[in-house]
């Protein structure tokens, strides 16, 4: 596997295989890789001839207090862990190769990041659509692969790809899970062993919530019971359980069949904030 440090070496790699007929898959994340991003890998390398990943901790999408000083950070480790996966490519770039001095240009993607986590993390979402745009821009990839753990995440790319036309096809990988369907995360590690068993709560309580929903029980009294049910589990807080349509995140207050409705939740144990949501039906 090939490193690029600078965003010129990672575009002369790309532009010689898109020379040569082939077509690239981008898969960025923030390191501190476990199988979840390997499975975006998966997907990069069934959709593509070449895989290119990014490992890049993006300060801007940390908001103050957050976790950017402590986030892993093990370079050698992660680019192992591609390298065992296929990746052909790993560009990690530098924060001054990034956000060089002067850098001044700001993307917002309105209305879906105006909720849900963008309520409890302020600059948040603007600081993923900078650096999404950004690499999207310098890898000129045929596919680009994000996860649907972070389906606002994922809702807001698609619409800035859209918006912005970004010819690079904003493709998504399923959440992956420990056997107790806790999603796998790099921030997991923070967690000690008492922490470790609430955090599997989070995920049976949005698939409880949501079958419940889907059973007739009304939505406002079942997100409700869910969010107290959360804390009597041990979490600390709960910044939301709530249901929402799946592309354009509008509250929903009742699901019927057909209706493309996600339930996510967001809590924090400890200094962990976990997130998770699931299809509804
Ligand atoms: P991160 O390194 O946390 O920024 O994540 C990088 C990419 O991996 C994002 O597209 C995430 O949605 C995705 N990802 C993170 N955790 C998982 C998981 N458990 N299953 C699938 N994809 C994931």
């Amino acid at each position: 596997m090939e490193i690029a440090k600078t965003v010129a070496a990672l575009r002369e790699q790309v532009d010689d295989w898109r020379g040569a007929g082939l077509s690239v898959a981008l898969t960025p994340t923030m390191g501190g890789l476990h199988d979840g991003h390997l499975s975006l890998l998966g997907v990069a390398r069934e959709r593509a001839d070449r895989v290119v990943a990014t490992i890049f901790v993006n300060p801007a999408q940390f908001g103050e207090g957050e976790d950017l000083d402590a986030y892993p950070r093990d370079e050698a480790a992660d680019a192992a862990m591609l390298g065992a996966a296929g990746c052909d490519l790993l560009f990690a770039p530098t924060v001054a190769e990034m956000y060089p001095a002067g850098f001044a240009t700001e993307v917002r993607v309105r209305g879906l990041t105006q909720s849900l986590c963008g309520n409890r993390r302020p600059g948040h979402f603007d600081g993923v659509a900078l650096v999404v745009t950004k690499l999207l821009n310098q890898a000129r990839a045929d596919i680009a692969v994000f996860g649907e753990k972070d389906w606002q995440q994922l809702v807001t790319i698609r619409r800035l790809a859209r918006d912005l036309d970004i010819a690079t096809e904003i493709a998504s990988a399923p959440t992956m899970r420990e056997d107790d369907g806790l999603a796998l995360s790099s921030r997991n590690r923070y967690l000690d062993e008492r922490q470790r068993r609430i955090a599997g709560h989070l995920n049976r309580m949005l698939a409880l919530t949501a079958s419940r929903i889907v059973a007739g029980n009304p939505a406002v009294i079942a997100l409700a019971a869910a969010r107290g049910r959360l804390i009597e589990l041990g979490f600390d807080t709960v910044d939301y359980v709530e249901m929402r349509d799946a592309i354009t995140l509008e509250p929903l207050k009742a699901w019927t069949p057909g209706t493309d409705a996600r339930i996510f939740g967001a809590a924090t144990v400890g200094r962990t904030r976990l997130i998770d949501n699931m299809t509804v039906g």
